[in-house]
């Protein structure tokens, strides 16, 4: 079985009374399957689906400025549907990556950042950086699995002597506390200073800050040909928008041996919709039909500020639980339809819910991992409606 849970995609989960080899969180979205499930409702009252489809083809037949929102979680044949309906609406799309690592994916998509697969990590990675991710928590099973401490093709002693760990963040988090045996941990209250730091050391120049660090991180790095960076959030907004000094240090750092990079982002098929809107339009998020171009002032939350929109329809993902209050208290001025398989925050608010089957444990179809590895899910139990019927039938609607 394959697990949904987060971008690690596990494919190693047995069901078998009990579920054996996933995290807390894995094994908790097996068990309880059947808790928390959404109800077809109409303005918080439950109504057959027939009747909740028909208000929300309404709402979407009605509205003339659309945005389609959220997608992470759902398959790459559901993401496409929703594309169809948004251009087919002239409608805004926007997925949780224009706030989380979308801008790395656009990047490793224009090829500007080198990358490489989880697996090859695996079988051959030396340094492995985490920066700015606390995978511990958010993508459990990423070490085990694939970095640090798994056996691997060229990397047969693992961990005690074939991996170098540099755990960079802000505070000691419980990954950097992992960070003793052939690892380091470096506390950052500037990323880029640490960046300038190892570029100095590359021009053979003695940097003021992070000396040591970057004289080790050099010299290890330059002891294989394989090393690779998992960046997370801290990293994004540790760089303040400055991609190119971020760009010019992995260059510099492939002139004397492989740096690879590969996103720590947490929803399962974040890479699939990113992957799907570059292909149809050049860009990864935050992108408008109408205008037939992508910025900032069409990031859902921004549209939601700025009053832009009259209708939303909202798939697999709670913006009422993850957007800042006042912003997403802005979803009660329009109308909005939800399409997810668990009751949320989002559902209590919203003038439709669609409830659907759970992507991968009871609907099958394919997910991209996010080092652009296509994941073929194996459902376990069979439930209709899915995300590709809903958004199917609502686009046959408009
Ligand atoms: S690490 Fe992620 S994909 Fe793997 S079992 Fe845990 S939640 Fe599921």
């Amino acid at each position: 079985m394959i697990c949904t849970g987060c971008s690690c995609l596990c494919d190693d989960i047995v069901v078998d009374g009990g579920v054996r080899n996933a995290c807390r969180r894995g094994a908790g979205i097996f068990r309880f399957v059947n808790e928390g499930r959404a109800k077809p409702m109409i303005n918080g009252e439950v109504v057959d689906f027939e009747k909740a489809m028909d208000a929300a083809g309404d709402i979407i037949g009605n509205s003339e400025k659309l945005a389609v929102y959220g997608l992470d979680t759902t398959t790459v044949e559901a993401q496409q549907k929703a594309i169809e309906l948004a251009k087919t609406k002239e409608a805004y799309i926007d997925d949780n990556s224009s706030f989380c690592l979308g801008d790395f994916v656009e990047l490793i998509l224009k090829e500007e950042l080198p990358t490489t697969t989880l697996d090859e990590v695996r079988n051959n990675a030396y340094v492995v950086f985490y920066w700015g991710t606390d995978v511990y928590h958010s993508l459990s099973r990423h070490m085990s699995r694939f970095t640090y401490y798994p056996r691997g093709g060229k990397r047969q002693r693992g961990y005690e002597e074939d991996r170098f760990l540099v755990v960079v963040d802000v505070r000691r988090s419980h990954t950097a506390k992992l960070a003793k045996k052939n690892a380091r941990f470096i506390e950052v209250g500037d990323d880029l200073e640490l960046i300038d730091a190892i570029l100095k050391v590359l021009d053979g120049k003695a940097p003021e800050k992070f000396a040591k660090d970057a004289v080790r991180i050099v010299k290890e790095m330059q002891k294989a040909d394989f090393n690779v960076i998992i960046g997370g959030l801290g990293l994004k907004y540790g760089l303040k928008g400055d991609y190119q000094q971020f760009l010019e240090f992995v260059r510099r750092v492939n002139e004397v041996t492989n740096l690879y990079f590969i996103p720590a982002g947490c929803h399962p098929n974040m890479r699939g919709f990113n992957q799907l809107l570059f292909e149809k339009t050049g860009h990864v998020n935050r992108y408008s039909f109408r205008d037939e171009e992508a910025g900032e002032k069409f990031a859902f939350p921004k549209l939601l500020e700025d009053g832009e929109i009259d209708a939303a329809l909202i798939v697999g993902t709670d913006p009422v639980n993850s957007l800042p209050f006042d912003i997403a208290k802005k979803l009660k001025d329009i109308k909005t339809i939800l399409i997810d398989p668990r009751q949320s925050l989002t559902a209590e608010i919203a003038d439709v819910v669609l409830p659907s089957a759970i992507s991968g444990l009871e609907t099958g179809g394919t997910m991209i991992r996010i080092d652009g590895v296509k994941v073929e899910l194996a459902p376990f139990l069979e439930k209709k409606p899915d995300d590709v019927s809903i958004i199917s039938s609502l686009l046959e609607a408009v």
